[in-house]
C-alpha cells in the first residue's frame, strides 16, 4: 500500500500560507524535517527488572524489543528518586537543587523578569511549531505542578476513584483516541505511566504472572542487602514484576497504534523512568533515597532508522539531564541561545565529555533547605561518594561493590576527600543558582489528600 502524504508535510504546506501571527510578528519556523517525538516515562521502573538489563524473568518483551532497535543506555541515572523533581530534570536538563524543587507537591512557577527563564522542553518545542500533548497518570505530575507548561493538551486523571492515579490502560485509551484525531505533525507526545508504583497490585492476570521459584531465590541471593526471610520480599517482587509486565503490554498497544498509523518509523521515541524502586534493600521499600536501586533507570532512544543511530549500546554513565540536550543536538532543533545555555546535561553522542559524576540528592522537606537528615551523592562509573549529614560519609566502589555494602573511606581517603570537596562546592553553587524556579507549597485540600493517599505525605 503506498504511504500517504505525511501529515507533517501537509502541516508545513498549510503553515507556509500563514506567514504572520495576528500580532504581526514572524510565525514560528517549522522545519519540515523535524520528526515527531514521543517520550514514555514509566514511573518507578528500576532498570534491573527488565530483560534488556539482564533480569531473569520475562517482564518486558516489548521494551526489550524496543531496546534492541534503539540507542540503548545501560548506565542511566536519575537526579532524584522523586517524581516531580526527576521529571523537571528531564524536561529542563537541570538538577533539582538548582531548580529549587526537591520534593513532590509543589506548584512551580517560572520566574518573570529575572535573568533566568528556565523553560520546559514542551515550551521549546511548541515555539518550534510542534503540536504538544501530555497524558499523565498520577497526582505528582498533574497540571497543578506547572509541568503542563508548553502543552496544548494536558490530560490527567480527573474523576472518581481514579482521581489521584489511573491505570495504564485508561491513560492509553485517551492517547490512542488523540492519535486517532490525526494530530498535526510534528507532534511532541509525552505519556506517563504509573503502574509499577506502590501499592504493587497488578490487575488480573498479571497478579499471578510471577510466583516464588528457585530462580527467584537464586536471584535474591545476588542482592546481598535484601533479607530473604522477610515474607514481603518475595510477594512484592512478584507483584512489582506483574506491574511491569502489565505496563509492557500497554506499551505494546501504543507502539502498535503508532505503527498502524505509519508514524512509528519516522518518529523519535524515548523510553525511560523518573526513578527506580527499593524492593527490600536495606529493609526498605519505595524511593526517595540515594541508593542505586532507586537511581538507575532504563533509557533508550529510537531514532528514525535513516539517521543510523539505532542499535548502538552506550555503557558509560549518563543522566536524565542528558536526554533533552541529546535530542536537541541529534535532531538539530533550532532553539534560541537562551534555551541551549539552560542545559546542564550534554549531548551524549558528542565528543564533549560529560561530567564524570552525576549529582543526586535525597527528597527533602523544604525548598532549598537542607539540614540534619539530608543526603547527597556523586555517582560515577566507579566511585560513588555519599554525603549524609546525619550518618557520615560513604565511599563505595561500584565496579566491585554494586550493592554498596562496603565503605572504603579509610582505604581511599584521598578519593573521598576530593569528591567531598567537589560535592560541597556543587551544593553551594546549585543552592544559589540563577536557574531556580519559583515554587509554592500546594495548599489545596484535594491535592493534599491525593498526595497522602499515594503515601507522599503523612
Ligand atoms: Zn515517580
Amino acid at each position: 500500500m503506498p504511504r500517504p502524504i505525511p501529515r507533517w508535510l501537509l502541516a508545513a504546506i498549510l503553515l507556509s500560507t500563514l506567514a504572520c501571527r495576528p500580532d504581526g510578528g514572524a510565525g514560528p519556523t517549522i522545519r519540515a524535517d523535524y520528526p515527531s517525538i514521543v517520550v514514555i516515562t514509566i514511573d518507578t521502573l528500576r532498570a534491573d527488572h527488565l530483560g534488556c538489563y539482564g533480569y531473569f524473568r520475562d517482564t518486558s518483551p516489548t521494551i526489550d524489543a524496543l531496546a534492541a532497535e534503539s540507542l540503548f543506555f545501560t548506565n542511566a541515572v536519575t537526579t532524584m528518586a522523586t517524581t516531580l523533581p526527576a521529571h523537571l530534570s528531564l524536561w529542563t536538563s537541570r538538577i533539582p537543587l538548582e531548580l529549587g524543587v526537591t520534593k513532590n507537591g509543589w506548584k512551580v512557577f517560572k520566574r518573570d523578569g529575572g535573568e533566568s527563564q528556565t523553560r520546559l522542553f514542551a515550551e521549546m518545542l511548541r515555539d518550534l511549531g510542534y503540536t504538544t500533548a501530555a497524558f499523565v497518570s498520577a497526582n505528582p505530575v498533574k497540571s497543578y505542578t506547572g509541568l503542563d507548561a508548553g502543552f496544548d493538551l494536558y490530560d490527567q486523571p480527573l474523576s472518581g476513584e481514579g482521581k489521584k492515579k489511573r491505570r495504564g490502560e485508561l491513560t492509553n485509551q485517551v492517547v490512542l483516541k488523540w492519535l486517532d484525531s490525526q494530530p498535526l505533525e510534528p507532534f511532541f507526545l509525552w505519556v506517563h505511566f504509573f503502574d509499577p508504583h506502590r501499592p504493587y497490585a497488578p490487575p488480573k492476570p498479571f497478579d499471578t504472572a510471577f510466583a516464588d521459584s528457585p530462580e527467584l531465590q537464586d536471584f535474591l541471593k545476588t542482592r546481598p542487602t535484601i533479607d530473604r526471610e522477610w515474607p514481603a520480599v518475595v510477594n512484592f517482587h512478584n507483584k512489582y514484576d506483574g506491574e511491569i509486565l502489565y505496563v509492557d503490554t500497554e506499551i505494546k498497544k501504543l507502539l502498535q497504534a503508532l505503527k498502524e498509523k505509519q508514524l512509528y518509523d519516522d518518529l523519535v521515541l524515548v523510553l525511560t523512568s523518573d526513578h527506580g524502586e527499593g524492593l527490600g534493600e536495606r529493609g526498605r521499600f519505595g524511593h526517595g533515597e540515594i541508593h542505586n536501586e532507586q537511581l538507575l533507570v532504563p533509557l533508550m532512544i529510537k531514532y528514525p532508522s535513516k539517521m543510523g543511530l539505532n542499535g548502538q549500546r552506550i555503557d558509560s554513565l549518563v543522566s536524565l539531564t542528558d536526554v533533552v540536550p541529546t535530542l536537541v543536538a541529534t535532531l538539530d532543533l533550532d532553539l534560541p541561545t537562551d534555551d541551549l545555555e539552560q542545559f546542564g546535561g550534554v549531548n551524549v553522542l558528542s565528543s564533549r565529555a560529560r561530567d564524570p559524576y552525576v549529582f543526586v540528592q535525597r527528597s527533602t522537606a523544604g525548598a532549598r533547605s537542607w539540614g540534619d537528615a539530608d543526603k547527597f551523592a556523586l555517582v560515577g562509573d566507579k566511585w560513588k561518594f555519599s554525603y549524609d549529614t546525619r550518618l557520615g560519609d560513604v565511599l563505595v566502589d561500584l565496579e566491585t561493590d554494586p550493592h554498596e555494602m562496603q565503605n572504603l573511606i579509610t582505604e581511599h581517603p584521598e578519593v573521598a576527600e576530593e569528591l567531598k570537596d567537589r560535592l560541597l562546592e556543587m551544593i553551594a553553587e546549585y543552592s544559589s543558582s540563577e536557574r531556580g524556579l519559583e515554587v509554592l507549597e500546594v495548599t489545596s485540600p484535594e491535592v493534599l489528600e491525593e498526595l497522602r493517599a499515594l503515601g507522599y505525605i503523612q
